[in-house]
């Protein structure tokens, strides 16, 4: 099936021999065979093809979740086009800088932004703008459902590109990564294998379908393996709650644990039917990991990947998952930590640049040359803009954002060393610390709090708890308290708006 597209190949070779295996089991109580699944995905490649779209073409999308954007995903891959999912909270304004800069053949929106959307899409020359809501209406679904549903797959090699997701511009513009053919399914199969998926599988779908996460990892492997999908339309915890009994694995950032740890329903009898909970996408707390080992007898393997790499490194399946660490590079994957100037490997515990090199690696940025080469060594290593240390067992751990190390009178200052110590103080929830302009220091120390419940623990109280444990420098200059920390939507704290809203204060 799809001989010679490279990826589509390889993602349906496991359910070819499965038309009526379910795929999906969707929120309405229906479920979707991958037969239905693979036949709407060929009518919509064939509107795709209809509409223009020819090999290298991009196809933008901001729709709601639901199982048509997959659908979509799969046709755009198979005429030979490029993936673009654009976060669902992007404003117009946002999204005429995402048109501009990829110059898709097709946006498609949802029916509720069309009007908005229709002055955008024209302005950047974008002549063909059709809609799909999260109910599978709209006009591409209805042009769709006129098309055959054969279609032979467009060839696309290795090395062709199969999506574009854009960064999420946490400093400057977001940035376009190019995904390959390879670094799509390189990744899926390493991960199918590492975490040993089998067709058996039923894996709880509840993250947003426009990230790395929720598209390539969930959904790759679950295709690559053949296995099936409960497929939610947003992350609720007493969904998650019904699920569980018949799902086997859980994809989530470390947001849905700290929330599922408070159900009371969370014991190991409850969950005896799953047999992995992975976390990833942000920091998972060694204490969540512990609690919910606890709770279940289930260690949370923890992973670390990103938009330009996919997976990087994940605890092992078998032996130890180690709390706070990333795990181990997955296998055909290179990990490093050097010095980001020198280039020269650090010893084991000494923090430095992580970098990466591995089949999963995109090839660089879209229309942004330059941005490549600063980030993506002639070698192959991709400088991942994070500061780690690889432990003597060769386990990971991410030390925070390099861009994040505060340097105060010449000193580096790194936030995770102190914020662990904050999280330990009775009456604190979590913490941020953050450097803010000084202008002595050139940077000052500072930390945000969420105090747990109502606890009116104090700033007084916390320099006087860390006073002891922390050299003069790194302790806080300032402590500010505020009712959540900023998050985006796969639970990362937001420090540079911390670092907005709290320099001028
Ligand atoms: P994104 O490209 O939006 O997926 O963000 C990637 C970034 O998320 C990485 O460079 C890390 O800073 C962070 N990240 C991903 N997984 C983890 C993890 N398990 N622990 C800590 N940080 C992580």
């Amino acid at each position: 099936m799809y001989q010679g597209n490279y990826l589509a190949q390889h993602l349906a070779a496991a359910s070819i021999d499965r038309g009526e295996r379910i795929f999906a089991h969707l929120e309405n109580g229906t479920d979707l065979s991958y037969a239905d699944f693979f036949n709407g995905a060929q009518q919509y490649a064939n509107l795709l093809i209809a509409l223009g779209v020819t090999p290298n073409d991009r196809v933008a999308v901001q729709v709601d979740k639901c199982i048509e954007v997959l659908q979509l995903y799969i046709g755009t891959v198979l005429a030979g086009g490029v993936f673009l999912p654009l976060n669902t909270a992007y404003t117009p304004s946002e999204i005429s800088y995402f048109l501009e800069d990829a110059q898709p053949r097709v946006f498609i929106c949802a029916d509720a932004s069309a009007q908005l959307l229709k002055p955008v899409a024209d302005a950047a020359a974008v002549n063909v703008l059709e809609t799909l809501n999260a109910d599978g209406s709209g006009s591409f679904a209805t042009l769709a459902q006129i098309q055959a549903v054969a279609f032979e797959a467009v060839p696309r090699s290795a090395d062709d590109l199969a999506a574009i997701l854009y960064t999420s511009g946490t400093t400057g513009r977001s940035k376009g990564a190019m995904l390959s053919h390879r670094n799509l399914w390189s990744n899926s199969s390493t991960l199918r294998d590492t975490w040993h998926f089998t067709p058996q599988d039923k894996l709880i779908h509840a993250l947003p379908i426009f990230h790395t996460h929720g598209l390539f990892v969930a959904i790759n492997v679950t295709l690559a393996t053949g296995s099936s999908l409960i497929f939610m339309q947003g992350f609720n915890i007493d969904d998650i709650i019904t699920a569980m009994p018949k799902a086997t694995v859980l994809m989530g950032v470390p947001t849905f644990y700290v929330r599922l740890l408070k159900h009371t329903q969370i014991e190991a009898d409850f969950v005896k039917k799953m047999r992995l909970f992975i976390s990833g996408s942000a920091p998972l707390l060694a204490e969540t990991h512990q609690s919910w080992s606890k709770a279940t007898g289930h260690d949370i393997l923890e992973r670390y990947g990103m938009t330009e790499t996919n997976m990087n490194t994940s605890n092992p399946y078998h032996a130890q998952r180690c709390p706070g660490t990333v795990g181990l590079p997955l296998p055909g994957v290179e990990v490093r930590v050097c010095d980001a100037q020198t280039q020269q490997l650090l010893a084991p515990n000494s923090i430095g640049s992580i970098e990466v090199r591995g089949p999963n690696v995109f090839s660089g940025y879209w229309n942004m040359p330059d941005k490549t080469k600063q980030e993506l060594r002639d070698n192959g290593f991709f400088i991942t803009g994070d500061l780690g240390i690889i432990d003597d067992k060769g386990y990971i751990s991410i030390i925070g954002r390099s861009k994040d190390l505060i340097i105060t009178g010449g000193y580096n200052v790194y936030p995770k060393e102190i914020e662990i110590l904050i999280d330990d103080i009775a009456g604190v929830l979590e913490s941020a610390v953050i450097g803010l302009a000084h202008a002595d220091f050139g940077e000052s120390v500072c930390a945000v709090i969420v105090r747990q419940g109502d606890n009116a623990i104090s700033a007084d109280d916390i320099k006087h708890t860390l006073s002891g444990h922390l050299a003069k420098y790194k302790q806080p200059k300032q402590i500010f308290f505020v009712d959540e920390l900023p998050r985006n939507a796969m639970g990362k704290v937001q420090k540079n708006s911390l670092r907005e809203s709290f320099d001028k204060q």
